[in-house]
């Protein structure tokens, strides 16, 4: 009788079992055995040596320039980012070379703004320019250990993975935490009893940040008894976090006026009352919720500006890989030369507003106008497509786009 040669199990015991020249596996086994494979795997790789000194460090000035072809304004987080990854750049390739005894602290990275303002292509554009493993987590699933959802060290499984589990790579790569204000504590005040859903997780996350060797499962998921643990050392881990920090000007606001009480208010520096993040400091993550300890391991603190008519527009048209680029293109493939009226534009920037979806919303609109022309005209013998007002208004009306609209 067909049985795995592994398992013993017999053929109607098993999903699939597949034959060999001598014998017979099933998909559990094999599966398991490929897991075995990709472990050892990662255990030659780790003499796969790294060597930091070769890659050309970008100046924090070319950085910038690269952001800049993706990203619209946001000069200052683009500056801080900059700074803080060629300085991490810079603490990796003078290590095990100086013997100054002097050790450059990592700057590991908060960065407050409204959702939709590029944090994330922040993030993502940094990735595309390093030669670090990069990985994107989201704080909102990870958990204290024995909660339903992911164990904090599952985020260094991830970049284990990016890193093609190259462990010396893993160990210099950069991690995004976004929604990081998601796991805030609920309220300013330690309480007697623990707060699961935010301050136990800021704890473990905390360990990551400090920089210490942890066990974490290859495969992601649970930890689970069996399984063989990677040991990583998180010292040279870059983290970036990012979050919306909803409600956080109020706190921000607060400090601001109960500094000035007493001073005489000419001698104030004016304070610009449309964007408090601006302002944000240390203080005030603590006042929202965050640990004085992971503040603490976060010493970088940069904002996101709200976007306004301009920076919306902008978005439409300029970056690298702006949506009009990729619908020109799109059309291209077809031979059709796509032109859109500047007043669309406006158009599509307006409705965004109004219905309050910003950037994001930027895509849904085009996409509502498009559809019908990417729809028709690849089997029509045009050349050339203009989208006027009267186009687009028609679209968007008829495809009802205020149901998008934010209540
Ligand atoms: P979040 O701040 O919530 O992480 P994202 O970075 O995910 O926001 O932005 C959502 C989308 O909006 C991006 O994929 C991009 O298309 C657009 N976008 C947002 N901000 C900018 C910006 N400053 N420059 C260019 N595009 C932007």
């Amino acid at each position: 009788m067909d049985k795995c040669s592994f398992c013993n199990r017999k053929r109607s015991e098993v999903n699939l079992l597949i034959s060999g020249l001598s014998g017979f596996i099933c998909d559990e086994c094999s599966a398991r055995a490929y897991d075995i494979i990709k472990e050892e795997k990662l255990i030659e790789k780790e003499t796969d040596k790294f060597d930091f000194s070769k890659v050309k460090l970008k100046k924090p000035v070319e950085i910038k320039e690269f952001l800049d072809q993706y990203v619209i304004g946001q000069e200052h987080a683009k500056k801080v980012l900059s700074v803080a990854v060629y300085n991490h750049y810079k603490r990796l390739s003078v290590q095990n070379i100086d013997d100054d005894e002097i050790e450059i602290d990592k700057s590991n990275i908060i960065m407050v703004g409204e959702t939709g303002t590029g944090k994330t292509l922040l993030a993502k554009t940094i990735a595309k320019m390093l030669h670090v493993p990069f990985t994107i987590v989201d704080a909102t699933v990870l958990t204290e250990a024995g909660y339903v959802g992911e164990d904090i060290e599952s985020l260094l499984t991830r970049l284990l993975q990016a890193a093609d589990y190259n462990l010396e790579k893993a160990e210099q790569g950069i991690v995004f935490i976004d929604e990081i204000d998601k796991i805030a504590r609920k309220n300013d005040n330690p309480s007697i009893t623990r707060d699961v859903s935010g301050e136990g997780v800021q704890q473990g996350l905390l360990k990551l940040l400090e920089g210490s060797v942890v066990n974490v499962p290859p495969q992601g998921g649970r930890k689970h008894p069996e399984q063989k643990l990677i040991p990583v050392n998180t010292k040279n881990i870059l983290f970036i976090a990012g979050g919306a920090f909803d409600g956080i000007e109020k706190k921000i606001a607060r400090r601001l006026n109960t500094q000035v009480v007493g001073f005489d208010k000419t001698d104030k520096e004016k304070i610009d009352e449309e964007n408090f993040l601006q302002y944000v400091a240390p203080q005030d993550l603590k006042s929202f919720g965050l640990i004085p300890e992971i503040i603490g391991r976060m010493p970088v603190i940069t904002h996101l500006n709200p976007l306004d008519k301009k920076a919306l527009r902008a978005i439409l048209t300029e970056p690298k890989n702006s949506i009009i680029k990729q619908y020109t293109k799109l059309f291209k493939i077809d031979n059709i030369d796509l032109h859109i009226n500047d007043n669309v534009l406006e158009y599509i920037v307006d409705k965004a507003v109004e219905y309050k979806i910003g950037a994001r919303g930027l895509r849904s609109i085009c996409e509502v106008i498009m559809t019908d022309a990417m729809f028709e005209l690849p089997s029509k013998k045009v050349r050339k497509f203009t989208v006027d007002l009267k186009y687009a208004k028609s679209k968007l009306e008829k495809a009802n786009i205020k149901k998008m609209k934010v209540a």
